[in-house]
């Protein structure tokens, strides 16, 4: 079969490989087959096999998805020691105090944004955090707030520290968790582009919310300054852990208006867009990911200084990031 578009669906992968692609047909945000190539890029972050991976544009909402994402089994192959999140402040050497500094800055803008939405009257509001990874959001929002924070990722590793006993912290696949109680927020940072289900998790995140309760998703913003100067090295691709690059018009078709209440989208996150440039640009120079990243601090340093014009305009000019709030409204 051939819908417009999209590439025949390739031949199964041989078994040496370390992953394996299936073929995407359908838009993931809106399920239309109407959609076109727009980019391929190769493997990022990783230093194993490559491969290329093509990402087709929507006609219908824009989204830009992937149409031979690897299968969610194989997906392993990606999270390797070359991964750089899970690394962490370590990988920066004598550096790391810097790089911490840095991680406390973006948490104190996280929680400054879900205390806007948090309710004045409770006694404890109750706040969600989908792939917490190391729960240093919600220890601190814990700090601050009346708040009962949980935190649910697939793995525990990062979990050790008593800094986070305060938090319920549970292990395993969100969309499966079984509870009672209904939460005032959701927060998805960074983790809507890497979702294999986004139907079955707009209906999750409905689910487990309070009528009246929001939801705070950021995410890559391809329509942003930054892909169209870097193209297939710009990082918000993030190739192949990123399925789908929401554009702006995507979200009424991915959190339906007669479910969600769009209270505010805004181009512009917590997460620096610089972020996603110079890991591009570490990227496009072919760049060690699995070595120490100290070599390189001074580098970032001076792109950082270089561009602080460029991305003290992040309010208004889009660069790369976006964070919507849904609402869900109290009755359908
Ligand atoms: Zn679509």
């Amino acid at each position: 079969m051939f819908f417009r578009g999209i590439p025949i669906p390739e031949a199964p992968a041989p078994m040496n490989r370390a992953f394996h692609t299936r073929p995407q047909l359908e838009c993931s945000v809106c399920g239309s087959r109407d959609h076109a190539p727009f980019i391929t890029t190769g493997t990022m972050m990783h230093e194993g096999e490559s491969a290329d991976f093509r990402f087709n544009r929507c006609a219908v909402c824009d989204a830009v998805f992937l149409t031979n994402p690897v299968v969610e089994d194989d997906l392993g192959a990606f999270y390797t020691e070359a991964y750089l999140p899970y690394r962490g402040e370590t990988a920066w050497g004598r550096y790391a105090g810097w790089v911490r500094r840095d991680d406390e800055r973006l948490n104190a803008k996280r929680v400054a944004w879900v205390r806007r939405f948090l309710p004045r009257d409770a006694a404890e509001a109750a706040v969600l955090d989908i792939g917490c990874g190391k729960p240093d959001f919600l220890a601190k929002l814990k700090s601050s707030e009346r708040v009962h924070a949980v935190g649910i990722d697939r793995t525990a590793a990062q979990w050790g520290d008593s800094k986070y006993s305060s938090l319920e912290l549970i292990e395993g696949d969100w969309r499966e968790l079984r509870t009672e109680r209904q939460f005032d927020a959701l927060t998805a940072w960074h983790y809507l582009e890497h979702d294999y289900h986004l139907s079955a998790t707009e209906r999750a995140c409905h689910q487990l919310l309070k009528p009246g309760g929001v939801l705070i998703a950021e995410v890559p913003l391809y329509q942003g300054l930054l892909q169209r100067l870097q193209g297939p090295h710009w990082q918000g691709w993030h190739t192949p852990r990123h399925l789908t690059l929401f554009s702006v018009r995507s979200w009424k078709h991915a959190f339906p208006e007669d479910r969600w209440n769009h209270l505010e989208h805004r181009t512009s996150g917590t997460l620096s867009a610089f972020t996603l440039w110079w890991l591009g640009h570490h990227e496009k120079r072919n760049g060690s990911w699995s070595g120490s990243m100290e070599p390189h601090f001074w580098g970032l340093v001076f792109w950082k200084v270089a561009l602080a014009p460029l991305f003290l305009l992040e309010r208004f000019i889009p660069l790369g990031i976006q964070t919507v709030v849904l609402k869900k409204k109290a009755h359908e």
